[in-house]
């Protein structure tokens, strides 16, 4: 059992943080066992120096391209072909995988992230060493190789069948392996997978209730060249539906140029969008329909997409999140929201995590904070999410189990 006193900002609801100041919190097992404003001892561990917030979520993001953060193109299908396929074809090197898968985690740890929902390289060695480092270092994750079996560039071009099995074989080795990884089933983007590929793997996930993931809409010249592609298929995301992608486990990486109509689609389906405001802004892919998402009520998560975001950092994602917006207000209680209890809701783990709750998993960061007793959450949170956002971690739980101590 672990007790420690601390400050706890608890995400409620989309506008409302609850901010509870002297609080005991046990911990016993990887679960938040009590919290209240008496100790069950007269040993506990100081963090009134900090806040405590959930472990922040990033819902979208490529393990293999962490390298690459911060190389510049013109925007996205450049930058593909530029940047991102020739780094991902070194991580056909199992040795080079486990290095960056390494590099990675221990970043996305030392920022204050305790799931994440992962792309890898598209190689079966790639995905199941990424699998294996996240067993070793204890996160919580959703992990898929990427799929491409056309348009693609030597050495990541796969074979439909193969890429297909490759995929299934890591899901019954690596799904539900523990209570923290899940395998999640990646086509990277329309234009690199065949409508066979897609379907075979929109009807096994569906028949598995297993997750999926894809990118949609990013970028004007994408969806060109998918309207190329599929002449006699109306909009994209349409070209997800007729291919069985689309459904409530499947998440929908940025979807920035949407029609109603496609919108509705998503909102049918129950599909989930997730955000990815920093990237949107290194590959000029445009402006997040925030209302629109709203008006359709479509859950949405945030995340960084590393490398074409250019750092791990959820506090950066969330400052982003309103920068990127030109009239729309993001307040630092949504953007809270958006990567904590939001993240959780959008992949379904929101009985688990996402929030500091009793019975919930211990997955909780506490983050250095200036006289926390005389300040109100909305200022605190506002420092989080716009200033030195790197600097405040000082330790982070991941089910129950101290995963990063700041050096005191
Ligand atoms: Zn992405």
């Amino acid at each position: 059992m672990i007790l420690i006193k601390t400050h706890i900002l608890n995400p409620l609801n989309r506008f409302e943080t609850e901010f509870r100041k002297n609080v005991f919190l046990t911990i016993k097992g990887n679960r938040i066992h009590s919290l209240s404003d008496q100790p069950d001892d007269d040993h506990w561990e100081d963090y009134t120096h900090c806040v405590c917030l959930p472990g922040m979520i990033d819902a979208h993001v490529h393990l293999s391209q962490f390298r690459i953060r911060g190389k510049h193109s013109s925007e996205l299908l450049p930058w593909l072909n530029e940047h991102v396929f020739p780094e991902e074809a070194r991580s056909s090197e199992p040795e080079y995988a486990d290095v960056i898968a390494r590099e990675f985690f221990q970043d996305l740890i030392r920022k204050g992230t305790t799931t994440s929902v992962i792309y890898t390289a598209p190689f079966f060695s790639a995905c199941d060493k990424a699998f294996r480092i996240a067993e070793e270092l204890g996160v919580r994750a959703l992990i898929g190789a990427a799929l491409m079996d056309v348009n693609s560039p030597e050495g990541l071009q796969q074979k439909t069948d193969t890429a297909f099995q490759e995929s299934v074989d890591l899901y019954h080795e690596w799904n539900g392996k523990n209570e923290l990884l899940e395998y999640i089933f990646s086509p990277r983007f329309a234009p690199v997978c065949s409508p066979r590929l897609m379907k075979l793997t929109g009807d096994f996930a569906s028949r598995n209730n297993a997750y999926i993931q894809t990118h949609l809409s990013e970028n004007l010249e994408e969806i060109k060249l998918v309207r190329s592609l599929y002449p006699e298929v109306s909009s994209y995301t349409e070209v997800y539906l007729k291919n069985n992608l689309l459904g409530p486990k499947t998440l929908l990486g940025h979807a920035i140029h949407l029609s109603d109509s496609e919108l509705e689609i998503i909102k049918k389906t129950g599909s989930k969008v997730i955000h990815c405001p920093d990237s949107n802004f290194f590959l000029k892919s445009g402006q997040f329909p925030w209302s629109d998402l709203l008006r359709f009520e479509i859950p949405f998560a945030l995340g960084s997409d590393v490398g074409a975001g250019t750092d791990l950092s959820m506090f950066q994602v969330m400052k982003m999140a309103n920068y990127r917006q030109d009239e729309y207000i993001v307040s630092p209680e949504e953007a809270f929201y958006l990567a904590t209890r939001g993240g959780a809701e959008a992949i379904g783990k929101d009985d688990q995590i996402g929030a500091i709750e009793v019975g919930k998993s211990a997955d909780l960061v506490f983050a250095d904070c200036r006289d926390p007793q005389t300040r109100e959450s909305s200022d605190i949170l506002s420092e989080l999410m716009y200033l030195e956002t790197n600097q405040k971690i000082n330790t982070v739980f991941v089910n129950g189990k101290i995963k990063f101590q700041r050096a005191r």
